[in-house]
């Protein structure tokens, strides 16, 4: 058993209905602790090999993807990365190429040229301080170029299992429209997740939410009438109204 699902057999004592047969004002009755409950219980069975999608072998390899992954999908990180990783795998590899070399591999991302001078520096400081390996500490971390506070949750979960919720777009506006977080900022926004969700959970619902943000709730048109949380969610509800039997 994996560790957050353990923290999940705390949270969700009574494994239970996420069924059709939640009417949709019967979710929205339900005390705010049990909605989010349920919220977390059903994103939990839709997703739940969910993990980062961008391919790595190791700590620095995954940092190294985050920071390509700024504006630019995770397919094609992948497509820049196989490309790169194998002559360059790691910290020392990859400090020792030109600026030239490295923008050469990754110029099909957006932002190749900031990023080609950001992941050569903290190739570079990473041989310096820390041996080639990449901290698992959060201010050592956002310490290093091109490394914000997203990126930094985004390996300590991913790559030491330390918990952490990496708040992206998918995270804002999915957690908006569940009621999950209400601030405009992402910080903002990250605080309430974190004082809402079980610790436990924190990793895993980054990325139920970024895959539900993916999938149904879309940014455009979310598919609310075939989401499976559409009970438990106020934006849904809005844009939905009762169910027929219920009007
Ligand atoms: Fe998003 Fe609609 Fe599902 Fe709510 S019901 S999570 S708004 S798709």
């Amino acid at each position: 058993m994996r560790a957050w699902e353990r923290g999940f057999r705390g949270v969700v004592d009574e494994p239970a209905v996420m069924s059709n047969a939640t009417s949709r004002a019967a979710g929205a009755r339900l005390p705010e602790r049990e909605r989010r409950r349920r919220i977390l219980e059903a994103l939990a069975r839709l997703y739940p090999d969910a993990r980062t999608e961008l391919r790595h072998d190791t700590p620095f390899q995954l940092l190294v993807a985050t920071v390509l992954s700024a504006q630019c999908t995770d397919r094609r990180v992948n497509l820049i990365t196989a490309r790169l990783f194998p002559r360059h795998p790691d910290a020392e590899a990859i400090a020792a190429m030109t600026v030239e070399d490295l923008e050469a591999q990754i110029r099909d991302c957006g932002l190749f040229r900031s990023k080609a001078r950001h992941i050569l520096q903290l190739s570079r400081l990473l041989v310096e301080r820390h041996g080639g390996e990449v901290p698992r500490d959060r201010a050592a971390l956002e310490a290093l170029p091109g490394v914000g506070r997203k990126t930094a949750s985004v390996v300590l979960w991913s790559a030491f299992g330390i918990p952490a919720f990496a708040v992206d777009t998918h995270v804002l506006r999915v957690s908006h429209r569940l009621g999950l977080a209400s601030d405009p900022t992402p910080l903002g926004t990250e605080r309430e997740l974190c004082r809402r969700v079980p610790r436990a959970l924190w990793g895993p619902a980054h990325h139920w939410l970024i895959l539900h943000g993916r999938r149904v709730c879309v940014a455009r048109s979310p598919r609310c009438p075939s989401c499976p949380i559409l009970p438990y969610c106020p934006e849904g509800l809005r844009r939905e109204g009762p169910s027929p039997q219920e009007r």
